[in-house]
Order: structure tokens, then C-alpha cells, then sequence
């Protein structure tokens, strides 16, 4: 029997690998990849959470990683379903995301993150735009029964939103940059809130999250503690994790 190289095992220690099962476009840019393999069977998620993927052809030493969240998992499959916004550039990760295809492996690390539900809310808040709806679509699934949940999400055109649950506002930017996006910032000082607050979950560009947060701190008189930010991406950064 040949012995594993220890590059083989340092990727199966630190990745999860899988291959491409299934692809299918869900929204003008956005593709969603179900990953499969036994390898999958048994991986904790907890929704909101997010899995690094390495991608390039240089494995372990020459690859980069990439961070997608999971749009949905369940304990019962050996897969997950990741979506990824094809942004236009050439990058790793739009790269992935544009040129998937069944067949193709995949090594990606283990659910992690906190930035998920917090179930004691009085209300939950989601704003952000495409790659965050990614995120909030799992959240919305797991509030507990009876929730209530605002909020509004940004595309760039009516076809570029995902099937959410509940009735977040859709806006849409028309070509204007996501980053600093004031479409999602006045879209939230528009929402009909309670007097109170609830627990607000921002991701998304970095410096939209930014003005979002500042508008229900300032303006809506919320605490910084009952906001939870998550930047994803913003100009001139690469593979934010
Ligand atoms: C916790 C977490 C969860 C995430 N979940 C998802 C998800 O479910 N789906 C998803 O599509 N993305 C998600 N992202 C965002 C994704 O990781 C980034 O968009 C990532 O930068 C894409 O990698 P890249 O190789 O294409 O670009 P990079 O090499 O990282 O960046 C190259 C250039 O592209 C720009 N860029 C990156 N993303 C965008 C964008 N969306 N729009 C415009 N310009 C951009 C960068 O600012 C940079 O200038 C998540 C990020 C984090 C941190």
C-alpha cells in the first residue's frame, strides 16, 4: 500500500475535499455550486456560517483561498450548496464561480463564523447586497418560529436578486458601484422599523456595511453592540476572510 505524501495529508487535515455536483444559475450573476463527496458526510454548519475554498492548481502551496458562505446544508447529505457572485474581474474567486462544472474538485476548509442569528432579537435587521444574500438566506430559514425580520438587499438589476424568504425591500443599484453603495444605506433609513431596536446583520462591502451602521447608530439611536458587521469584500482588498 503507497503512503499518503504529507502534502496529502495536510490538505485532508485542513480541508474538506469534495467535487462540483451540480450547477445552476439562480440569479443574473450568481450561480449556486453544490459540492459532494463522502468526505462532506457529517460536517457541522451552523447557518450564516462560511467555508474557505483553495483554489488555483497549486494545491496547498500555490493556491489561494476564498471565503463563500453556505446557502444550505443539511446533516443528512454529503454536500453543500455554496452561491457565488460572478463580479466581472478575473480574480480567483469570480473565476471559480464563472467557469464551475460537475467533476471538478474542490478542497474547502470546515463551517466556520459568528456571524449568525442571534435567536433572543426582538426583530432581525439584514441589509447588504448580492454576496450577502447569500448569507442572510440561510439566516432567514433558521429564526426561530414567529420571528420578525426586516431589511433590504441590493442588486445591481431586478434580475440580479436570489429567492429570499420573507419580505426584505429589493433595490436595486443600476450600474452604481456596491462599494459605498448609498442605494442600500437610504433603502434602510426608509424601512418601517419598531420604536426599538433588534439585532441588525450588515455584510457586504466594507464601507456600505460602514454607513449602514452609522445610519442606525446615529440616526436610529441603536447600540453598536446590537449591530453585527461582517465586511466581505471591499476595492483594493483581496480573499477577505
Ligand atoms: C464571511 C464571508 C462570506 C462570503 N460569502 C460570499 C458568498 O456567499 N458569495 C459570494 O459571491 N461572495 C461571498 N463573499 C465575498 C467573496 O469572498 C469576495 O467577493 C472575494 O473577494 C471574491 O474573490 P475574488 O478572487 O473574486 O476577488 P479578490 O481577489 O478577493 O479581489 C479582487 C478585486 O475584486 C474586488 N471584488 C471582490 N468581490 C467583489 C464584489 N462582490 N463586487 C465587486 N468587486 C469585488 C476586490 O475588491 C478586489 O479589488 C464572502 C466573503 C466573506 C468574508
Amino acid at each position: 500500500m503507497t503512503r499518503p505524501t504529507i502534502a496529502r495529508r495536510l490538505l485532508d487535515r485542513m480541508f474538506v475535499t469534495g467535487e462540483v455536483v451540480e450547477v445552476e444559475t439562480v440569479a443574473a450573476r450568481m450561480r449556486r455550486i453544490r459540492i459532494g463527496g463522502a468526505a462532506l458526510a457529517g460536517l457541522r454548519w451552523t447557518p450564516g456560517q462560511h467555508v474557505r475554498l483553495l483554489i488555483g492548481a497549486g494545491g496547498l502551496l500555490g493556491g489561494v483561498l476564498r471565503t463563500y458562505s453556505v446557502w444550505h446544508h443539511d446533516p443528512a447529505w454529503e454536500a453543500v450548496d455554496l452561491i457565488g457572485y460572478d463580479h466581472g474581474g478575473d480574480s480567483p474567486g469570480a473565476s471559480w464561480v464563472r467557469n464551475a462544472e460537475p467533476g471538478q474538485g474542490v478542497a474547502f476548509t470546515r463551517p466556520e463564523g459568528g456571524f449568525v442569528v442571534r435567536p433572543e432579537a426582538a426583530y432581525h435587521l439584514f441589509a447588504g447586497e448580492e454576496t450577502a444574500s447569500v448569507a442572510f438566506g440561510a439566516m432567514l430559514r433558521a429564526l426561530p418560529e414567529g420571528a420578525s425580520a426586516f431589511g433590504a438587499v441590493e442588486a445591481d438589476g431586478p434580475d440580479g436578486h436570489l429567492d429570499l424568504p420573507g419580505d426584505l425591500v429589493r433595490v436595486c443599484r443600476d450600474g452604481a458601484p456596491a462599494a459605498r453603495s448609498q442605494v442600500l444605506v437610504n433603502a434602510v433609513r426608509e424601512l418601517d422599523l419598531p420604536a426599538g431596536p433588534g439585532v441588525a446583520y450588515l455584510a457586504g462591502e466594507a464601507r456600505t456595511i460602514q454607513a449602514v451602521r452609522a445610519h442606525l447608530v446615529d440616526e436610529r439611536g441603536w447600540q453598536r453592540r446590537d449591530v453585527r458587521t461582517k465586511p466581505f469584500w471591499t476595492p483594493g482588498r483581496k480573499g477577505m476572510d
